[in-house]
């Protein structure tokens, strides 16, 4: 078992700084099988959202567990055509009810949907009020979006995620939300998998007796940066949530730091166009 330090948010929830990510587990026993064999290793946090199609695994696998439900931290989020204050009051709803759990911690904004992210964010901010959810945030927000957000809101978002890896290294953002108390979570922490071929990374690896994926997720560890990378593969579920026990000397974060390439495997939130 393989214990994950936490980071503390804006109103001390703690969040584990690494969690499973379950983007394209569609099928079932897939799912259910990669879910439970992170809790068994000792992952005590699962990134879904609406779109996965499988907030209904992630809810059964977490019943099966036995583990106490408060132990677990859970993020979903409201899907792009479900934005809107009352349409997100209802997505909500149904998530819940997919998970089959009486409370979410996180909940997210999924892309910032032009003339809707403003009310969408107006009803997280709601079920916030109402202790539905323990955490109100945002994802694939850029900081004029969250500063459209902070001169209309209560409370600010605690969490953005975004895409995140040292190809797209996320400086000036990461800088933004650090001066405004906002937790940041990489999504494609390994560069959807692309990354762990870099020659950099690759020799860093060698280095400290690593892998290489064990080396990006040392590195954003050890940037503040909260990890959610995705496997179906059981040994590579292990091999992700076991970086709590070296470390990376700063002259190797630079080095890394210094693959940036502003390259994204996803959309631009500038420019993003789902239709479903
Ligand atoms: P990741 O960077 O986590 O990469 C996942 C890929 O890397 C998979 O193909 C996986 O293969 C492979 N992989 C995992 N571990 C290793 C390893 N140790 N060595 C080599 N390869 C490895 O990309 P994701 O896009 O999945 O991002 C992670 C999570 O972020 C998602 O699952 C989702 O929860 C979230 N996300 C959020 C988005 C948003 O808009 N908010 C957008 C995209 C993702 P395999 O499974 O076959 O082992």
């Amino acid at each position: 078992m393989f214990e994950v330090p936490s980071k503390t948010l804006e109103n001390g929830v703690k969040m584990p700084y690494l969690g499973l990510g379950v983007y394209k587990m569609t099928d079932r026993e897939e799912a259910l099988q990669a879910i439970t064999k992170a809790l068994e290793v000792g992952y005590r946090s699962i990134d879904t959202a609406a779109l996965y199609d499988n907030e209904t695994e992630v809810g059964e696998a977490i019943r099966s567990s036995n583990i106490p439900r408060e132990e677990i931290f859970v993020t979903t989020k409201v899907w792009n055509k479900d934005q809107g204050y009352d349409n997100t009051l209802r997505a909500f709803e149904t998530s819940l009810k997919k998970l089959g759990l009486d409370y979410i911690d996180l909940y997210l904004i999924h892309w910032p949907v032009e003339d809707k992210f403003l009310d969408t964010y107006r009803a997280i901010e709601r079920l916030y009020d109402e202790k539905l959810i323990r955490v109100p945030g945002v994802s694939n927000h850029h900081q004029h979006h969250l500063e459209k957000i902070f001169a209309k809101a209560n409370v600010k978002p605690m969490v953005d995620q975004i895409e995140l890896h040292p190809y797209l290294s996320q400086k000036s953002l990461l800088n933004f939300c650090k001066e405004n108390g906002i937790a940041v979570t990489a999504w494609g922490p390994l560069g959807r998998g692309q990354i762990v071929e870099d020659e950099k990374i690759v020799q860093l690896a060698n280095k400290y007796n690593k892998t290489a994926a064990q080396i990006i997720l040392r590195w954003h560890y050890q940037n503040d940066v909260i990890t959610i990378p995705k496997s179906v593969t059981p040994s590579r579920i292990e091999e992700n949530i076991n970086i709590f026990n070296f470390e990376l000397i700063q002259e190797d974060i630079q080095a890394i730091n210094a693959l940036n390439r502003d390259y994204r495997t996803g959309k631009d939130p500038d420019n993003f166009h789902f239709d479903f």
